[in-house]
């Protein structure tokens, strides 16, 4: 018997109309676990590098976790995989709602998406029964408008559904996928989903799921519900509200916004406005918040309730994530009200809120430098909220300049010419970033912002305080009781970190160091994303629930499968290096792997050539960032060196990468 999960999975052609259950190898969940780990394996194993992102043979992945339909609090996350139009490189974005213990309650454990189909179809899971429906009738509607029309049409008000709206339908290289109150908005994977002319997947299950050892496991679910209590009560002081607590990341429950509003940057990335809180916004925002936010909603099995519903007079009431919040709000230079009311639109568009409101801004600084000219913008309104409206409306119909601005400020940049480069300043890997702008170089962010891969804000959070605290005595009250380090060293790197001095930016943490931080917080993520988990409850915040001591005890009392603190680092180490592999097999190298120029102010060009040499040799890559034969070896991975060998990626003389496969993999624009 399978534990955990279901060991099956469903094999969809939409290019033939094909659905087949097929049983999946119980060794693969052994080595790469579930959910992203098992999703690396089948990319790496069926996408080979020259397949395009819209290319009938581009795989779409909707998998859950592997504990996911399991009683762990906050186990609930869809981890959506495939080849991004945006970055060219693999996209793996989670989704949180209710989607798939939904799938596991079918009996599935992911839905493979292969082909496309002629015709708008969707398609309906229940239990045994799976069949593609035609979804003409759904064409042009919006995400949340097409699962309730779905939901009527079943008859099934609790089936779960995820879909796209008209930014994924017309291929939009920021669409995203929307379900309930979560969206999988990251890399564009909404817009592959488009040109496979799949508009939905709904699912409704009434099956078990089977666990190992019962009795074990609830007892730690208990240790966990325990902790989370016990945590609500202790926000951590001395840290920015938002991240004081757990949950992901409370942004509908918390007021304050001095820090968000105040260091990120407004417009198109650039304007820091450092007075910008003051009672007065404070207490207009409070108001515009309380107003409109209908209650407090959760994703499935958890308490934290960090999403909403939002009611604002003249707009369909809608459930809001995180930070949309203030997105739209700071690229428009705009209030509370306006990032609340375009948000709406842009849930039912789907499309993902961080690069959406940057892509505006660019398009609107281009025309204040006249790069763009009114011509490119027939009929635009005067005011800057009415911009936002009609930009979003030609980006997801792919109108006039829309239709340009819809590939992401990079590619647009590049086709608008005249300079527009210099304007699409915020990107890592081709993607847009979290509008964060600093003054000192923060070392263990440059590695994370450098390396990461899922190019997504909670990759550069993690269980390690993003600076020090201000004493000593501060520190030592912090580390106390903080059980979750993998290793009691990484107290004494917290210990000895100073505000200024000797021990601290940009020379502190030293570069060994940041590699076991940066490490410890990948790998959390990582273990994340293949368990289904929330990184709210797990990598995101300081001193979560989950950990890496109880999460070895979860799984094997949960999936039956033997799993020590070793062997899950190792397995989370194995199917991290596949994600590079799929990667550096499209052509991902050190050229890639850095932060945008002006992320802070003061660079230390020497110190980050030796952040980036010290991390790849830690973690068995070499020079240009390819994992080396040796570490392979070490994962079990030779089939990938053997592939690389083959491909040329390493050169005769060992693991350098020649020239030829480094060369940047660009389509022409
Ligand atoms: S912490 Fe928040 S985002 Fe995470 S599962 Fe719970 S309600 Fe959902």
């Amino acid at each position: 018997m399978r534990y955990a999960e279901t060991g099956f999975n469903l094999e969809i052609d939409l290019s033939r109309g094909s659905i087949e259950r097929v049983e999946t190898d119980p060794r693969d969940t052994e080595l790469y676990l579930g959910g992203l780990g098992t999703n690396a394996k089948i990319l790496w194993d069926r996408v080979p590098p020259e397949v395009e992102p819209f290319s009938p043979d581009n795989l779409l992945i909707f998998s859950a976790g592997l504990l996911c339909g399991t009683p762990a609090t906050g186990c609930n996350r869809t981890i959506l995989s495939t080849i991004s139009p945006q970055t060219q490189f693999m996209a793996f974005s989670m989704m949180g709602g209710f989607w798939a213990p939904e799938l596991k309650y079918a009996g599935y454990d992911k839905v493979i998406i292969r082909g496309k189909s002629p015709d708008l179809v969707y398609l309906w899971i229940h239990n045994d029964q799976v069949e593609l429906r035609d979804a003409s009738h759904l064409q042009g509607k919006g995400a949340i408008e097409t699962a309730q029309l779905i939901q009527q049409e079943l008859k099934e008000p609790r089936a779960q559904v995820a879909a796209i709206g008209l930014a994924g339908e017309n291929r939009v290289y920021f669409a995203s996928i929307e379900q309930g109150r979560s969206s999988a908005s990251r890399g564009g994977i909404g817009a592959v989903m488009g040109d496979k002319g799949l508009k939905a997947i709904a699912v409704r299950g009434t099956k078990d799921i089977h666990i190992a050892r019962p009795a074990e496991f609830m007892e730690l679910i208990d240790e966990v519900m325990e902790y989370m209590a016990w945590r609500n009560e202790r926000p951590i002081p001395g840290v920015m509200p938002i991240l004081a607590g757990l949950g992901s990341p409370q942004e509908m429950k918390v007021h304050d916004e001095k820090w968000h509003t105040e260091n990120f940057r407004w417009g198109n990335s650039r304007v820091r406005r450092k007075d910008f809180w003051n009672d007065d916004i404070a207490k207009a925002w409070m108001e515009t918040m309380e107003g409109a936010r209908r209650r407090l909603v959760s994703c499935y099995n958890c308490p934290m309730r960090c999403g909403a519903t939002i009611s604002v007079p003249g707009i369909p009431t809608y459930m809001m994530k995180c930070f949309s919040k203030l997105t739209y709000t700071m690229a428009a230079f705009s209030d509370l009200e306006f990032g609340l009311g375009i948000a709406q639109s842009a849930t039912e568009y789907g499309v993902d809120s961080f690069t959406t409101p940057q892509v505006m801004a660019f398009a609107l600084e281009l025309y204040e430098k006249g790069i763009l000219t009114a011509d490119d913008f027939p009929g635009m309104p005067e005011d800057n909220e009415g911009r936002f409206y009609w930009l979003l409306d030609r980006i997801v119909r792919r109108e006039g300049i829309g239709d340009v601005l819809a590939n992401g400020t990079y590619w647009a940049a590049r086709q608008i010419g005249k300079g527009a480069e210099e304007y699409a300043h915020n990107n890592i890997k081709k993607h847009e970033q979290l509008p964060l702008k600093l003054s000192m170089l923060n070392p263990i962010y440059f590695l994370m912002y450098a390396t990461g891969e899922k190019i997504n804000i909670t990759q550069i959070e993690g269980q390690f305080p993003q600076m020090p605290f201000p004493t000593r005595e501060e520190r030592e009250e912090f580390v106390k009781d903080w059980f979750q380090v993998p290793d009691e060293k990484f107290k004494q790197y917290f210990l000895d970190w100073e505000i200024r001095g000797e021990n601290s930016f940009p020379y502190y943490p030293k570069p060994e160091m940041c590699c076991d931080i940066v490490d410890w917080q990948e790998r959390m993520h990582y273990i994340d994303d293949a368990l289904g988990m929330c990184a709210g409850l797990s990598s995101f915040p300081l001193k979560p629930p989950y950990h890496i001591h109880n999460y070895p005890k979860l799984i094997s009392s949960g999936a039956g499968i033997d799993m020590d603190e070793d062997t899950l680092t190792q397995a989370a180490r194995r199917y991290r290096t596949l994600v590079r592999a799929v990667n550096i097999r499209r052509g991902m190298r050190r050229k890639d792997e850095k932060p945008p120029e002006n992320h802070w102010k003061k660079r230390f060009p020497e110190l980050e050539k030796e952040l980036l040499d010290t991390y790849y040799r830690f973690k068995g890559w070499n020079n240009d960032g390819v994992p080396t034969k040796e570490a392979l070896h070490d994962l079990g991975l030779d089939y990938v060196s053997e592939e690389f060998e083959r491909r040329g990626i390493y050169s005769e003389s060992g693991d350098t990468p020649s020239n030829e496969t480094s060369v940047e993999k660009e389509k022409e624009v």
